[in-house]
């Protein structure tokens, strides 16, 4: 089957073509600056070079008629018309507690949809755009909506329930959700598969350090616990996120400093991190360049970073009664030795131990990187979150009974 994945931003839209067959890649690239000056589309069809096409867009219809357009377009498509597209997954940040599974998008699913606006008001409006928008453009094509939340719906009432008053879970759903879980889910498998161990019977734990980060308990192929929660600004440290701290600071912060609601919440999510710490970047490669030069403030950024990450992995050990396989994933896992060595270095006592110089040439591939005496083996694995999502829109559009709310 060949399906466009798409993943809708407010002025973005990122999209790959793929082909689930060969699990390949036909095409990929983002349109940015949507209704703004200077919209262009970047296209990079496989095997060839890639083209920037600059184009006026109203909004994100016109943005994704240019991409079907630039997909079937004569020199650098790679169709040749829109009836080679035979379905669209979404990639849609929340399914609220309503569902617990990739679904074919309906009328119903969008009211949902709407109500799940609160819980990530950054990302959904822009997703419920884009599904709106492609299903104008691709009106013939079935489309599903792939959730970031949906692998974390099997944890437990005490992984997931927040110790304030329960009233507020009953009336406001206020509970862990947990994010990343279509990268989580791929690499725990893709790692079960090269250490040779049963994915449904094995304690993985899953660290995806991107821009935004999350760790994953997975016991016997089911998430049992992660670091995100309400939102996605809970557990590690991350680029610009603060990750866990004492939630009396920020009410102390804001009333010291007059903060509003939206400076307190823009201070957690896009100040704090890397960057706040370190007020140099919020990306590792910068904060790891400036700690090597001798930056103190770099290097603390850095040692906090992998510090609390070491802990999480301690305690999820703990959580799954053990550990099986360790799993890096995403820009600072798939790149950064200097981040795993720290983190896996006081991990002895649970049996993970890294071949240095397997470790330090490991990049952005499919590797084990534990020595030959681990008790546990440590994987990089790159994430592919498209090409989950190709496959579950295919098997959703094949399963006769299409996956519908469970409540
Ligand atoms: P996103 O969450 O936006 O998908 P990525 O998974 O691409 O993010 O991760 C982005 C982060 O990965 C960057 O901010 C950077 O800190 C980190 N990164 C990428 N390449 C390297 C590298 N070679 N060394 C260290 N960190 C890296």
């Amino acid at each position: 089957m060949r399906i466009l994945v798409l993943n809708c931003g407010s002025s973005s839209v990122k999209y790959q073509f793929i082909n689930t067959d060969t699990g390949s890649a036909l095409a990929k690239g983002t349109v940015q600056r949507i209704a703004m000056a200077g919209a262009s589309i970047t296209h990079k069809p496989t095997g060839k070079d890639t083209v920037v096409i600059e184009s006026e867009l109203l909004d994100h219809t016109a943005a994704i008629d240019l991409v079907v357009k630039t997909l079937s377009h004569s020199d650098h498509g790679v169709i040749s018309s829109m009836d080679e597209i035979d379905a669209v997954g979404h990639r849609i940040a929340h399914g609220g507690e309503t569902f617990t599974d990739s679904a074919l998008v309906t009328p119903s699913m969008m009211t949902v949809l709407h109500d799940c606006i609160e819980l990530a008001p950054l990302h959904m409006p822009a997703m419920i755009r884009g599904i709106k928008a492609c299903q104008r453009v691709l009106s013939d094509q079935p489309h599903v909506s792939v959730f970031d939340t949906s692998f974390h719906h099997t944890l437990p009432a005490q992984a997931y329930v927040y110790p304030l008053p329960y009233i507020f879970y009953d009336e406001y759903r206020i509970r862990r959700y947990g994010f990343h879980g279509t990268s989580h889910k791929y690499v725990a498998q893709r790692a079960a598969l090269l250490t040779g161990k049963p994915f449904d019977q094995s304690r993985i734990i899953t660290c995806h350090l991107g821009n935004g980060a999350s760790i994953t308990a997975i016991k016997d192929g089911q998430s049992i616990d992660t670091s995100m929660g309400f939102t996605p600004l809970e557990g590690l440290m991350m680029g610009t996120r603060s990750g866990d701290v004492d939630p009396a600071i920020i009410l102390y912060i804001m009333d010291k400093e007059e903060l509003s609601r939206r400076e307190g919440n823009s201070l957690m999510n896009k100040h704090s991190g890397l960057a706040g710490v370190s007020g140099i970047s919020a990306d590792m490669r910068d904060v790891v360049e400036a700690m090597e030069s001798g930056n103190e403030r770099a290097k603390l950024a850095f040692d906090i970073y992998c510090y609390r990450l070491t802990k999480y992995i301690g305690s999820y050990a703990a959580a799954l009664g053990g550990l099986d396989i360790l799993v890096f994933t995403a820009g600072v896992g798939e790149n950064s030795p200097q981040a795993r060595t720290r983190v896996c270095s006081t991990l002895g006592f649970l049996g993970v131990e890294l071949d240095e110089s397997l470790n330090q040439k490991t990049r952005a591939v499919e590797a084990e990187i534990s020595s030959a005496a681990a008790t546990v083996p440590t994987c990089v694995i790159p994430t592919n979150e498209e090409l989950v999502i190709a496959q579950e829109t295919e098997r959703v559009v094949n399963s006769e009974q299409p996956q519908t709310a469970v409540r």
